[in-house]
Protein backbone atom coordinates (compact mmCIF):
# COMPACT_ATOMS: atom_id res chain seq x y z
CA UNK A 1 0.00 0.00 0.00
CA UNK A 2 1.88 3.21 -1.16
CA UNK A 3 0.21 5.51 1.33
CA UNK A 4 0.48 3.47 4.11
CA UNK A 5 2.66 4.91 7.09
CA UNK A 6 3.40 1.72 8.72
CA UNK A 7 4.04 -0.19 5.23
CA UNK A 8 6.69 2.58 4.88
CA UNK A 9 7.71 2.17 8.35
CA UNK A 10 8.27 -1.63 7.51
CA UNK A 11 10.05 -0.78 4.10
CA UNK A 12 12.30 2.03 6.55
CA UNK A 13 11.29 4.73 4.05
CA UNK A 14 10.36 6.48 7.57
CA UNK A 15 12.54 6.08 10.76
CA UNK A 16 10.77 3.85 13.64
CA UNK A 17 12.49 2.56 17.01
CA UNK A 18 12.11 -1.39 16.07
CA UNK A 19 12.46 -3.06 19.19
CA UNK A 20 11.57 -6.09 17.53
CA UNK A 21 11.42 -7.81 14.13
CA UNK A 22 11.31 -11.11 11.88
CA UNK A 23 9.80 -12.59 8.67
CA UNK A 24 6.83 -11.29 9.16
CA UNK A 25 6.43 -8.96 12.06
CA UNK A 26 7.73 -6.17 13.47
CA UNK A 27 7.36 -3.85 16.64
CA UNK A 28 7.93 -0.48 17.46
CA UNK A 29 7.66 1.99 19.60
CA UNK A 30 4.21 4.04 19.67
CA UNK A 31 5.30 8.15 19.06
CA UNK A 32 2.42 8.92 21.27
CA UNK A 33 2.76 6.46 23.71
CA UNK A 34 0.37 6.00 26.81
CA UNK A 35 3.48 5.27 28.50
CA UNK A 36 7.23 4.96 27.89
CA UNK A 37 7.66 1.53 26.40
CA UNK A 38 4.39 1.82 24.33
CA UNK A 39 4.64 -0.56 21.28
CA UNK A 40 2.71 -1.69 18.60
CA UNK A 41 3.13 -5.05 16.61
CA UNK A 42 2.31 -5.17 13.16
CA UNK A 43 2.56 -7.97 10.69
CA UNK A 44 4.25 -6.73 7.75
CA UNK A 45 1.90 -7.86 4.90
CA UNK A 46 -0.76 -4.93 4.27
CA UNK A 47 -4.54 -5.32 5.21
CA UNK A 48 -6.40 -2.84 7.15
CA UNK A 49 -7.65 -3.87 10.65
CA UNK A 50 -8.52 -7.67 12.47
CA UNK A 51 -11.65 -8.35 10.00
CA UNK A 52 -9.22 -8.90 7.16
CA UNK A 53 -5.72 -9.57 8.26
CA UNK A 54 -4.54 -13.00 7.32
CA UNK A 55 -5.35 -15.42 10.16
CA UNK A 56 -1.30 -16.67 9.61
CA UNK A 57 -0.26 -13.29 10.38
CA UNK A 58 -2.29 -12.45 13.31
CA UNK A 59 -1.42 -16.15 14.96
CA UNK A 60 2.16 -14.93 14.78
CA UNK A 61 1.56 -11.03 15.59
CA UNK A 62 0.00 -12.44 18.37
CA UNK A 63 2.74 -14.88 19.72
CA UNK A 64 5.19 -11.38 19.13
CA UNK A 65 2.75 -9.68 21.31
CA UNK A 66 3.64 -12.35 24.25
CA UNK A 67 7.43 -11.67 23.88
CA UNK A 68 7.12 -8.16 23.82
CA UNK A 69 4.91 -7.54 26.53
CA UNK A 70 7.56 -9.93 29.11
CA UNK A 71 9.98 -7.59 27.87
CA UNK A 72 7.77 -4.26 28.15
CA UNK A 73 7.26 -5.12 31.68
CA UNK A 74 10.91 -6.06 32.25
CA UNK A 75 12.58 -3.02 30.75
CA UNK A 76 10.17 -0.27 32.49
CA UNK A 77 8.89 -2.03 35.43
CA UNK A 78 5.45 -2.53 34.80
CA UNK A 79 2.86 -3.46 37.06
CA UNK A 80 0.59 -4.60 34.58
CA UNK A 81 -0.07 -5.06 30.50
CA UNK A 82 -2.77 -3.61 28.40
CA UNK A 83 -3.42 -5.11 24.73
CA UNK A 84 -5.54 -2.93 22.65
CA UNK A 85 -6.32 -2.98 18.85
CA UNK A 86 -8.94 -0.45 17.09
CA UNK A 87 -10.74 -1.49 14.28
CA UNK A 88 -12.42 0.42 12.14
CA UNK A 89 -13.03 4.89 12.25
CA UNK A 90 -15.91 4.27 14.67
CA UNK A 91 -13.20 2.52 17.30
CA UNK A 92 -10.84 4.95 17.11
CA UNK A 93 -8.49 3.57 14.19
CA UNK A 94 -6.21 5.87 13.10
CA UNK A 95 -3.59 3.79 11.03
CA UNK A 96 -5.78 1.53 8.51
CA UNK A 97 -2.82 -1.10 8.62
CA UNK A 98 -3.61 -3.86 11.84
CA UNK A 99 -1.42 -3.77 14.59
CA UNK A 100 -1.94 -4.36 18.32
CA UNK A 101 -0.89 -1.75 21.05
CA UNK A 102 0.99 -3.75 24.03
CA UNK A 103 0.56 -1.01 26.80
CA UNK A 104 2.92 -0.55 30.14
CA UNK A 105 0.61 -0.22 33.02
CA UNK A 106 1.34 1.76 36.72
CA UNK A 107 -1.07 1.97 39.49
CA UNK A 108 -2.46 5.58 38.97
CA UNK A 109 -1.22 5.98 35.70
CA UNK A 110 -3.72 8.15 34.98
CA UNK A 111 -4.80 5.55 31.86
CA UNK A 112 -8.68 5.28 31.66
CA UNK A 113 -10.76 2.26 31.10
CA UNK A 114 -14.01 1.82 28.91
CA UNK A 115 -16.82 2.87 30.89
CA UNK A 116 -19.20 0.02 31.09
CA UNK A 117 -23.10 0.61 30.77
CA UNK A 118 -25.97 -1.16 32.26
CA UNK A 119 -27.53 -4.20 30.12
CA UNK A 120 -30.57 -6.58 31.10
CA UNK A 121 -30.32 -10.00 30.89
CA UNK A 122 -32.59 -10.05 28.52
CA UNK A 123 -30.76 -8.40 26.23
CA UNK A 124 -27.46 -9.96 26.54
CA UNK A 125 -29.30 -13.41 26.00
CA UNK A 126 -30.66 -11.52 22.78
CA UNK A 127 -27.17 -10.58 21.64
CA UNK A 128 -25.86 -13.78 23.01
CA UNK A 129 -27.95 -15.66 20.25
CA UNK A 130 -27.35 -13.06 17.69
CA UNK A 131 -23.82 -13.45 18.02
CA UNK A 132 -23.51 -17.30 18.28
CA UNK A 133 -25.59 -17.77 14.91
CA UNK A 134 -22.75 -15.42 12.77
CA UNK A 135 -19.99 -17.20 14.06
CA UNK A 136 -18.33 -19.12 11.07
P1 LIG B 1 -4.72 3.47 16.08
O1 LIG B 1 -4.84 3.28 14.59
O2 LIG B 1 -4.38 2.20 16.80
O3 LIG B 1 -5.89 4.16 16.70
O4 LIG B 1 -3.56 4.51 16.34
C1 LIG B 1 -2.35 4.46 15.66
C2 LIG B 1 -1.21 4.55 16.64
O5 LIG B 1 -0.03 4.65 15.87
C3 LIG B 1 -1.26 5.75 17.57
O6 LIG B 1 -1.09 5.31 18.92
C4 LIG B 1 -0.11 6.64 17.11
O7 LIG B 1 0.53 7.30 18.15
C5 LIG B 1 0.80 5.66 16.39
N1 LIG B 1 1.47 6.25 15.26
C6 LIG B 1 0.93 7.04 14.30
N2 LIG B 1 1.85 7.39 13.39
C7 LIG B 1 3.01 6.79 13.77
C8 LIG B 1 4.33 6.79 13.23
O8 LIG B 1 4.63 7.40 12.22
N3 LIG B 1 5.26 6.07 13.91
C9 LIG B 1 4.97 5.37 15.05
N4 LIG B 1 5.96 4.70 15.63
N5 LIG B 1 3.74 5.37 15.59
C10 LIG B 1 2.77 6.07 14.96
ZN1 LIG C 1 0.31 -1.01 5.28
Amino acid sequence: MQDCIFCKIIKGEIPSHKVYEDKDTVAILDIRPINAGHTLVVPKKHSTDLLDIDDEDLKKAIVVVKRVAKAIKEAVNAQGINLGMNNGKAAGQLVFHPHLHVMPRFENDGYKHWYGKDISQEELTKIAKKIKEKIN
